[in-house]
C-alpha cells in the first residue's frame, strides 16, 4: 500500500480540471471492457475501477494503461497476481512478469569498494565490468586461505574508511575492531526500524545483568531520513538517539556496544557505509517489501544477512543457500493469515517473555528516560494495542524472540568461527552477480522490450 496513492477526487478536479477529464474518460472505458468480463459483478468492477469512493487510484490507472507490469520479485509478482490485482490478472495474465530489480556493480563494486574489486578481477578471467556472470569464478576460492586472508583486509579496510568518515564529519569515534551492524534505508514503520531498536536496548539490558553477554564489541548503524510529514518515522528517529545516549553514556557498557545515527543518508553515504557492513539487516515485515535494492548492495560487498522471507531476500537465500544468510520471522503467508483472522495478540508474547516485557517497559521508564531523557509512550502504546482498533500491523513484537534467536547465531558465528563467517562472504559476494541490473535489463530488453543485443 505503500506505493499505491489515491487522491482526493474532488481535489484533483479543482487542481487539474483537464487531466480529471481525461481520467474520467479512461476510466469510463476500462470499466466498459471490464464488464465484458465480470458482466455481473458490479463489485469487482468498482474494485478494480480508476475512480472509486471519492478517490483516484494511481495503481489502478497504470494497470489500465499499461501493456506490461513487473512484481519487481517473485514474491512480489505473486502477490499482485494473487491479490492486489487479481480481477485483473484472471483477465490478461500474460500482461504480468516477475523480473528481480537489480543494481548496477560498476557504482556499487567497482567504484564504491575498489579493494575488493581489485581482489576480484586479481582471481577471474576476463572483464567482471562487462560481465557479472563472472562473479561467480571467485566461489572455489572461498576455501583458499589466501584469498580468505586478503578478502578480510580489504573489509577492516573499508570498515577504518567508514569510521574516518564518521569522525570527520559527525566527530564520532568508532571502533573499527567491532562488529559493524548496518540497518540503512528509508525511514519506513514496514523497513521495522523499530525492531532493531527493541533489539538494542535488548541487549544493553543482557548486559546489565551478565557484562559477558557480549565479548566482541558491537557497533550499530542506522542512517536514514523520514519523508517530511511522516511523524512516526521522526519519532523513531528520536528514539534511535535515545537509546544512543542511554547506551554511550552508561559505564556500564564499557565499549561493548555502541549505536551510531549516520546523518544525511544518500547514495554517496551508502557507497562508505555498506562496503563497510559486517551484517546487513532487511528485516522488513514479510510482504511489504517489494523487493529491496539494499539487500543486494550489501550482499556484493561481504556482509551476511540478517532477514525476513520478503522481497528478493528470498531469492538472496535460494542462491546462496540456507546456511549462507540468515533468516526469522514470520512468512508473508503467516503475515497474511494475521491479518485476515485477527489472530496476532501481542499480549500474550508480552506477557510470556519477561525479557521483552522488559524492553517494551523500557520505552516509558527506566534508563532511556534518565539518560535519553524522553518518553516512547506512542511507540509503547502502538507495539502492544495498536492504533484505530486494529493490531500493530507490522507485527513487530510476532517477529521479536526470532529475531534474537537468530541473532545469537549470527554474533557467535562472528565471535568463535570467523573463518566460517569469512567462507559465508565470500559466497555472498561470488553469487551477487544474478543481482547485477545488467541481467534485470537484459530480461526487460526480452520479455518487455523485444530488443536484441548489439555488439
Ligand atoms: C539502495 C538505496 C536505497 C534502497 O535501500 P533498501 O534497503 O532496498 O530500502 C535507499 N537509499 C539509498 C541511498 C540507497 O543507496
Amino acid at each position: 500500500s505503500e506505493a499505491m496513492e489515491c487522491w482526493d477526487e474532488n481535489m484533483f478536479r479543482l487542481l487539474l480540471p483537464r487531466i480529471y477529464q481525461i481520467i474520467c474518460a479512461i476510466n469510463e472505458k476500462y470499466c466498459q471492457k471490464l464488464s465484458v468480463y465480470y458482466s455481473k459483478e458490479e463489485e469487482k468492477i468498482a474494485q478494480m475501477a480508476v475512480i472509486g469512493n471519492n478517490e483516484i487510484r494511481m495503481a489502478n490507472l497504470c494497470v489500465a494503461l499499461c501493456r506490461r507490469i513487473n512484481g519487481v520479485s517473485n514474491l512480489h509478482a505473486d502477490i499482485l497476481k494473487t491479490r492486489i490485482f487479481k480481477g485483473s490478472y484472471q483477465i490478461f495474465p500474460q500482461k504480468y512478469l516477475a523480473i528481480t530489480n537489480g543494481i548496477t556493480h560498476r557504482r556499487w563494486l567497482a567504484l564504491a569498494n575498489q579493494g575488493l574489486y581489485h581482489l576480484v578481477r586479481e582471481y577471474v578471467k576476463g572483464d567482471i565490468l562487462k560481465d557479472y556472470r563472472l562473479f561467480e569464478q571467485i566461489l572455489p576460492y572461498k576455501d583458499d586461505k589466501e584469498f580468505c586472508k586478503k578478502y578480510e583486509k580489504v573489509k577492516r579496510n573499508n570498515k577504518i574508511r567508514f569510521a574516518k568518515y564518521i569522525k570527520e564529519k559527525q566527530g564520532i569515534e568508532v571502533n573499527p575492531e567491532s562488529i559493524f551492524d548496518v540497518h540503512c534505508k528509508r525511514l519506513h514503520e514496514y523497513k521495522r526500524q523499530l525492531l532493531k531498536c527493541l533489539h538494542i536496548i535488548y541487549i544493553y539490558q543482557k548486559i546489565k545483568k551478565d557484562p559477558a553477554y557480549i565479548t566482541t564489541p558491537i557497533t550499530f548503524i542506522f542512517a536514514a531520513k523520514a519523508a517530511p510529514g511522516y511523524a512516526r518515522a521522526k519519532e523513531i528517529i528520536r528514539l534511535i538517539h535515545s537509546i544512543q545516549e542511554m547506551v554511550n553514556k552508561d559505564p556500564d557498557m564499557d565499549g561493548k556496544i555502541q549505536v551510531v545515527f549516520v546523518e544525511n543518508y544518500c547514495v554517496s553515504v551508502a557507497e562508505i557505509l555498506i562496503p563497510a557492513a559486517d551484517i546487513s539487516e532487511q528485516i522488513s515485515t514479510a510482504g511489504m517489501e517489494a523487493s529491496g535494492t539494499g539487500n543486494m548492495k550489501f550482499m556484493m560487498n561481504g556482509a551476511l544477512t540478517i532477514g525476513t522471507m520478503d522481497g528478493a531476500n528470498i531469492e538472496i537465500a535460494e542462491r546462496v543457500g540456507q546456511e549462507n544468510i540468515f533468516i526469522f520471522g514470520d512468512s508473508a503467508e503467516g503475515n497474511y493469515n494475521k491479518k485476515m483472522y485477527h489472530t496476532y495478540n501481542p499480549g500474550i508474547i508480552f506477557e510470556n517473555h519477561p525479557g521483552i516485557r522488559d524492553v517494551c517497559n523500557c520505552l516509558i521508564e527506566g534508563n532511556l528516560l534518565r539518560y535519553g531523557n524522553r518518553k516512547y509512550s506512542e511507540i509503547y502504546q502502538n507495539l502492544l494495542f495498536g492504533e484505530y482498533g486494529e493490531a500493530d500491523p507490522y507485527y513487530i513484537l510476532a517477529d521479536f524472540p526470532s529475531y534474537i534467536e537468530t541473532y545469537e547465531k549470527v554474533y557467535h558465528l562472528y565471535v568463535d568461527h570467523k573463518d566460517e563467517w569469512i567462507n559465508k562472504a565470500i559466497v555472498n559476494t561470488a553469487k551477487s552477480g544474478y543481482f547485477s541490473s545488467d541481467r534485470t535489463i537484459e530480461q526487460y530488453n526480452e520479455k518487455i522490450w523485444n530488443l536484441k543485443p548489439v555488439k
